[in-house]
């Protein structure tokens, strides 16, 4: 199975989105914390590594990790708002160190709305600049897209925008937006769109892309929103193919490792032909309305079909449908083995990495997991200063700040 972990490798981030779901943190890495994930990734057979944040590129030992992933074997990607990769040094950098793609964040290619959404002015150019640098390294790129509630009319015109000046873009990839953690919960009235708000420009970017040759994917959106491309669902695709996640989050939350991929349904959901492979609504809080979902009738198998025997995807490890549907009745029963054990961590080696890894409050990871990060006095004290200036920048655009650490409230 070629499955792909997360490592976030920083939490802070010199944008300050409105809805982020993975803000700042008082954890920290060094090479050697992350070196450990990288390994683990590695004896579980895993085909690739995402470097996410925060902001990845703001970790100087960014292109060491990446090197190291590199040579043991990992695909090695990174997800970032490009405005490091803006450099053509640091692009060079990065692609000498083994960096194959890049995802590069942009939600919209109108200016004002991609600035009113970073917090940020002038990010675009960033961006774009970042896409050339990488592509000219002979690093792919794929362009991600969180949907919201001010982008989900012109997701097609950010398209033809790509499509027109940034043609050595191939794929692209839609999130929509994950309201239940982060700054995305507490912002939830002014970002979060309903289901209805994009389908119709959804559909009409996938359909330019599909007609150009471009590949895509969708992440969270319930399947009776795509059904003409449900085989792009990223959860779908996981579900079929019995796939897992794991993410190893740079916070109190630590590891996740994620088998099953469907949340939240409404009743109607149950005489839905797509019911088994689709993920619903997800994880998303009370963020959208089950009532927006609708049971489709359409033939199961013929999505089935176009995710295991799609050429171009490397990890399909099925030979035949009838194969297929035994294993899937397995996996869903859970006959088929899931779980395995996370391996003990080398502590004292973690340990004497130099004065800034002390061990501060972490919490003791659960025995047999990887400890994901740690928190330093040095951390602690750059978390509150950080907290400290992005609620004067945060609350003077009439928005809230994502609940602190440990506490209930504003934090
Ligand atoms: S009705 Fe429910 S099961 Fe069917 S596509 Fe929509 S969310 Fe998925």
């Amino acid at each position: 199975m070629a499955n792909i972990g997360y490592i976030q490798v920083v939490r802070h981030c010199n944008h300050l989105c409105g809805f982020c779901s993975n803000p700042t943190s008082p954890y920290t890495h060094d090479f050697e914390s992350m070196r450990v994930l990288v390994d683990d990734f590695v004896d579980r057979g895993y085909f690739g590594v995402i470097l996410t944040g925060g902001e990845p590129t703001l970790h100087p030992e960014l292109p060491r990790i990446t090197e190291y992933a590199s040579q043991r074997g990992l695909h090695v990607r990174m997800i970032t708002n490009g405005s490091r990769l803006a450099d053509p040094r640091f692009a060079r950098d990065m692609a000498n160190a083994g960096l194959e793609l890049v995802h590069v964040s942009v939600y919209s290619t109108r200016p004002e709305v991609e600035a009113a959404l970073r917090g940020t002015e002038g990010t675009l150019d960033s961006a774009y600049a970042a896409v050339d640098n990488a592509l000219e390294r002979g690093v792919d790129v794929n362009i991600n897209c969180v949907i919201n509630k001010l982008n989900a009319d012109h997701l097609h015109e950010n398209i033809a925008h790509w499509l027109r000046h940034h043609p050595g873009v191939r794929h692209f990839i839609w999130n929509n937006l994950d309201p239940s953690m982060g700054r995305a919960e507490v912002n939830q009235a002014l970002f979060t769109p309903r289901l209805a708000d994009f389908e119709l420009s959804l559909h009409r970017a996938m359909r330019m892309l599909h007609r150009s040759g471009r590949s895509f994917r969708v992440e969270k959106v319930p399947l009776c929103y795509m059904t003409d491309f449900a085989w792009a669902s990223t959860e779908t695709r996981k579900i079929v193919k019995c796939e897992e996640r794991i993410v190893h989050f740079l916070d109190d939350k630590q590891t996740v490792r994620q088998t099953m991929w469907g949340h939240r349904y409404a009743p109607g959901c149950t005489m839905c032909s797509l019911r088994s492979i689709c993920g619903g609504l997800f994880d998303r809080g009370d963020g959208y309305d089950p009532a927006e979902l609708h049971p489709v009738f359409v033939d199961r198998d013929a999505i089935v079909r176009t995710v295991l025997f799609d050429g171009s995807d490397p990890s399909s490890r099925f030979a035949s449908m009838e194969q297929w549907r035994r294993e899937f009745a397995q996996h869903n029963a859970g006959e088929l083995p899931r779980a395995e054990s996370f391996p003990s961590v080398d502590r004292p080696a973690l340990a004497e990495a130099g004065p800034e890894s002390e061990p501060g409050p972490t919490p003791t990871p659960t025995p047999g997991m990887v400890a994901v990060g740690r928190v330093t006095a040095r951390g602690q004290r750059l978390y509150e200063s950080k907290r400290r200036h992005e609620r004067q920048r945060i609350e003077s655009r009439g928005l809230n700040l994502e609940r602190g650490r440990g506490s209930s409230g504003g934090g």
